[in-house]
């Protein structure tokens, strides 16, 4: 990409008149392009396993031995030659003594001899010679389990093959298989098999560290007393979330008020570690909204005007740390609504890559609407919506209720946002949208 030098990102510093911002009218995909060709693959790190559920593995993994290291039982029950019972039927069972018994973690302490029996546990070690495991069920073990142990002899009442209930060496995974590649995602599955290699720790690219701004005058931080004509900050922390949710490690800064100074000086804390900063409110045209010049007076800025509703205005600049290294700033929308579906659309592909993800879309479903979305000015409607299927199985989607940009609720009771692209100018009730899943349908209760 070579989108950093075009008149969007022209700086503009030294002349803070409101006309110099006039923002240039970009789709959600091309907003998502530009942002996204400042985002690359972060360092790798090594990680313990459960931290590094959902990073991106940075190394090949091989084993070195065999997983399971030895064939072992997979039953509880007795290890035998399969030819000595190889013909019992069920009447006329075949009678083998038993010559002793192995639990996991031992190791057999006596080569397996002709019509004998080892009492085994699942998951020890076959004895030498023992080609078969036959469980209890099959034999005569309850009617002679007694408190003194293993029984003296034992009946086998099934007929028995070479190989079963047996779990050979290396059935999981051969010595000297690659079994993970660099640049999967680990997930339970992923983790649970580095540490069937013995492995405590793994390399994985490590989490983008996201400083969040709120700016405004008017903001309360949760926790202090509610005062006249303040409102909480609700925006710190459902951002907060949504990085977590994308992998990165937020750090909550403070609230910076309305001026130049205290953005300021908040973002230089928020520089210090962050691989992102990111911010809400002060984008858009009234007086106080001072984010969009302090970016500018930093140098690089793109102050764009996207055809999506919620979240119209969007800034985005490369802020510069004391030690001359860049660091990228989305600068949210301020209406709590708009703040989340701006940073859903812009925040989490821009986490992916620095996870070193690819930047795919939210999963989505097509869904019958409920209630009609309406489209008035060209822009992509991001409905607030509920998905459930119906009585066929088929999504339907029925609306959360009020769509403004202020209203958090209804964007607390969605699943999902209903899209009616910028140049339809209604989505009836009755007809299908494509629904973007805040959460994936198996979440759908
Ligand atoms: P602004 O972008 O500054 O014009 O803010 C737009 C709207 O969002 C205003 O009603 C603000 O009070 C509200 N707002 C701004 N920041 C936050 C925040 N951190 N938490 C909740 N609401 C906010
Ligand atoms: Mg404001």
């Amino acid at each position: 990409m070579t989108e950093h030098g075009n008149s969007a990102d022209t700086p503009v510093s030294g002349r803070p008149h409101r006309h110099h911002y006039d923002a240039e009218m970009l789709s959600v995909e091309e907003a998502r392009e530009r942002i996204l060709s400042y985002f690359s693959r972060l360092s790798a790190m090594e990680s313990p396993l459960v931290d590094a559920l959902g990073q991106v593995l940075a190394e090949d993994l091989v084993a070195t031995f065999d997983i399971p290291p030895l064939a072992n039982s997979a039953m509880d029950g007795y290890a035998v030659i399969a030819a000595d019972p190889a013909d019992a039927p069920p009447d006329s069972p075949v009678e083998l003594a038993v010559t002793g018994s192995v639990a996991a973690g031992q190791l057999p302490d006596h080569p397996l001899a002709h019509a004998t029996a080892i009492r085994i546990m699942t998951g020890a070690p076959l004895p030498e010679n023992c080609d078969a495991v036959v469980p209890f069920e099959d034999t005569d073990e309850l009617e002679r389990q007694s408190s003194a142990g293993s029984p003296a002899n034992i009946s086998i009442r099934l007929a028995t093959g070479p190989g079963d209930n047996i779990r050979a060496a290396g059935e999981d995974v051969e010595a000297g298989t690659v079994v993970l590649t660099s640049g999967v995602v680990l997930r339970a599955g992923e983790i649970g098999v580095i540490a069937s290699l013995g492995r405590n720790t793994v390399n994985v690219v490590r989490r983008p560290l996201v400083a969040i701004v709120s700016t405004g005058d008017e903001l309360l931080q949760p926790g202090e007393e509610h005062r006249p004509g303040k409102i909480y900050n609700s925006n710190a922390y459902s951002i907060a979330s949504m990085v977590v949710k994308y992998g990165g490690v937020p750090n909550i800064l403070g609230i910076a008020r309305d001026t130049v100074e205290s953005l300021e000086t908040v973002l230089e804390e928020a520089l210090v570690t962050a691989d992102l900063v990111v911010t809400s409110a002060g984008v858009s045209k009234g007086d106080y909204d001072v984010v969009k010049d302090v970016l500018a007076s930093k140098g690089e800025i793109a102050l764009w005007s996207v055809r999506m509703r919620p979240a119209k205005p969007l800034a985005f600049g490369m802020l510069e740390r004391g030690d001359g290294k860049k660091v990228p700033h989305l600068g949210l929308p301020g209406n709590p609504v708009s703040a989340m579906v701006a940073f859903e659309q812009f925040g989490r592909p821009a986490l992916r890559l620095m996870m070193g993800k690819a930047a795919v879309e939210k999963p989505s479903v097509e869904a019958i609407m409920d209630h009609p979305i309406h489209n008035h000015d060209g822009r992509r409607v991001y409905a607030r919506v509920f998905v459930y299927r119906d009585e066929s199985g088929v999504y339907r989607a029925r609306s959360t209720g009020n769509q403004s940009s202020g209203v958090l609720s209804s964007m607390a009771q969605a699943n999902g946002l209903a899209i009616c692209p910028d140049d339809v100018g209604m989505i009836d009730k009755g007809e299908i949208a494509r629904v973007e899943m805040l959460d994936w349908p198996d979440d759908i209760f």
